[in-house]
């Protein structure tokens, strides 16, 4: 009799349907058993991830839904410290996209207690470090009630903190976003200055267009000349008003951005996202040709570590530039172009470069990367496969078109692999794949390579059970997943144990969260365990350190 009992009830090997006995699981989306993460957990995935597209399993209001939840509870436990969070993950650049900070900043100042509501208001001008950040900050604050007294001290600060020269750049580099203008924050703010030099550019703001206010802008030069191009005829007029004045392309108006010389002009005054964002038109217009000088120009441009780390450039934008760049469509279908080989190769280093130098531990580790279904698909974008690489439509993480957990997770563990001489990088759904790939490899064929292999059930033991069968001692197991496993007779954390006992080690397990959803694999009780976030630029590193016992 004994053997049925622990058929039932066995907490060394169980089937992912059901639950470890004794344990917290919760059933997870797909309706296997996986950890809940911790609420401060889920603010980190959804500051660096977002929802935007949302996931296999919830649409992008309740994927939203949920992490606002998981961030209330955070506010009522901590303001200060959610605020400091979304600053530091904001300022260092390690998410893809401003966006989360700027919601969770809006959030805190609307509905934390009243010392969050003053900490978020004074750390506003950190966090929307540009005119486009501001007005998307103001959008997400009426979704919380509107202007308070600590909105209006916030968006007053940051006008006025900053000096006249660079106030007068914002606003004319950025002049709306989301229906909100310049005007409209001066005035529900109440923003009052005895500058005059400022108050000029605050009148010019509301009163755009008038040909009166020229000799107002003494001492603005980039309001002169951007009001001068606007009346320009010629390209040549274009060309000398951006040397004279320094004008950026959003200055510029749209007529003129087709010309090969006014981009020639522009290029070298191109911050690196403007370039990473514009290799496409500069190609189209002749700009960037093989061999060309221009071409130089912008390799050494994108490949500069220094200013790669400068401008704090994310991967996400360099590899959603190069996928996109190097498929020679956009992302309707209406343009194309010849893509310059150089310039392929140099998005390809700099992918590698943008994650800072991450030191190698030399430890035997096992990447595992989920590609099961749910990985392959965000709401948008039912099944990217049946059109092929290089069609992209859709919103992906950080709004990529095209940019699915899967293949965020196949970068993701490139760079790991790339870094550790001892590492080995698996694709796993039901059954697990020995992926060949080659240091020599180029990403975008990479990523192609492991799309293909997209398979059906999840089975995130995979991995673990792998390396029992091999006999591979492995120091550790990264996973990069969504944690919605199901399909296996026994859960991941499990068949680590198994893997532990067998080689009398304590290998370790790494999860790297590739969608914002409440689950992990990983149980939280176990210091052998660690939870990191997909596409945070922080999560190379971190595995680094927690391998060899850094932590
Ligand atoms: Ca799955």
């Amino acid at each position: 009799m004994a053997l049925t009992y622990s058929k039932h009830f066995n907490t060394t090997q169980t089937p992912q349907s059901e639950k470890i006995p004794g344990s917290k699981q919760v059933k997870n989306s797909a309706g296997g058993y996986s950890f809940a993460v911790d609420k401060w957990t889920q603010l980190n995935r959804f500051l660096i991830l977002g929802t935007e597209g949302g996931s296999y399993y919830a649409s992008e209001k309740n994927l939203t839904i949920k992490n606002c939840d998981s961030s209330l509870e955070c506010l009522k436990e901590n303001g200060v410290r959610v605020v400091d969070t979304a600053v530091d993950i904001s300022k260092t650049g390690r998410a893809p996209k401003n966006d989360p900070a700027l919601f969770v900043l809006a959030m805190a100042l609307k509905l934390g207690d009243e010392e969050t509501r003053r900490h978020a208001a004074q750390k506003l001008p950190e966090v929307a470090r540009i005119g486009t950040h501001l007005f998307h900050f103001v959008e997400y604050v009426k979704a919380f009630g509107g202007f308070g007294r600590n909105t209006k001290r916030a968006i007053s600060d940051w006008y006025l903190q900053k000096a006249p020269e660079n106030l007068a750049f914002q606003m004319v580099k950025y002049q709306q976003r989301d229906g909100w203008s310049h005007s409209d924050l001066l005035r529900l703010a109440h923003v009052k200055t005895n500058n005059d030099i400022v108050n000029s550019l605050f009148r010019w703001a509301g009163t755009k267009y008038d040909e009166n206010f020229n000799e107002d802008f003494v001492g603005l030069p980039v309001v002169e000349g951007f009001e001068r191009a606007k009346k320009a005829q010629t390209a040549k007029e274009v060309i000398s008003l951006i040397d004279q004045y320094n004008l950026t392309r959003e200055m510029i108006p749209t007529e003129f951005l087709s010309d090969k010389k006014v981009l020639e002009s522009l290029l070298p005054k191109m911050g690196l996202t403007a370039v990473l964002r514009n290799l496409a038109n500069l190609t189209r217009a002749g700009v960037l040709e093989p061999l060309s000088d221009n071409t130089s120009f912008v390799v050494d441009r994108i490949t500069n570590e220094e200013s790669l780390r400068k401008s704090r450039v994310h991967p996400v934008a360099i590899l959603a530039a190069l996928i996109t760049y190097a498929s020679g469509n956009s992302a309707r279908g209406s343009n194309t172009w010849t893509p310059v080989t150089q310039i392929v190769d140099a998005l390809d280093d700099a992918f590698y470069a943008s994650f800072g130098n991450v030191e190698p531990t030399g430890k035997k580790l096992v990447l595992g990367v989920d590609v099961s279904g749910s990985m392959g698909h965000v709401q948008s974008i039912r099944n990217p496969l049946s059109y092929g690489w290089g069609y992209f439509s859709g919103t992906g993480i950080a709004g990529v078109p095209g940019l699915t957990p899967m293949i965020g997770a196949a970068a993701m563990a490139l760079i790991t692999n790339r870094v550790e001489k001892n590492s080995v990088i698996t694709a796993f759904s039901h059954e697990l794949v020995e992926v060949n790939i080659s240091a020599r490899e180029r990403l975008d064929d990479v990523l192609q390579k492991l799309q293909k292999i997209t398979m059906g059930g999840t089975d995130c033991a995979k991995p673990m059970l792998y390396a029992i069968n091999k006999n591979i001692s492995a120091d550790g197991f990264v996973v990069y997943t969504d944690s919605e496993t199901w399909c296996g007779d026994i859960h991941p954390i499990q068949a680590l144990q198994q893997h532990r006992k067998k080689f009398g080690i304590n290998s370790k397990l790494v999860v790297v969260g590739m969608v914002s959803n409440g689950f992990s694999i990983a149980d939280p009780n176990d210091a052998g365990m660690l939870d990191v976030v997909g596409f945070d630029t922080a999560t190379p590193q971190l595995i680094s350190d927690f391998v060899s016992d850094k932590f």
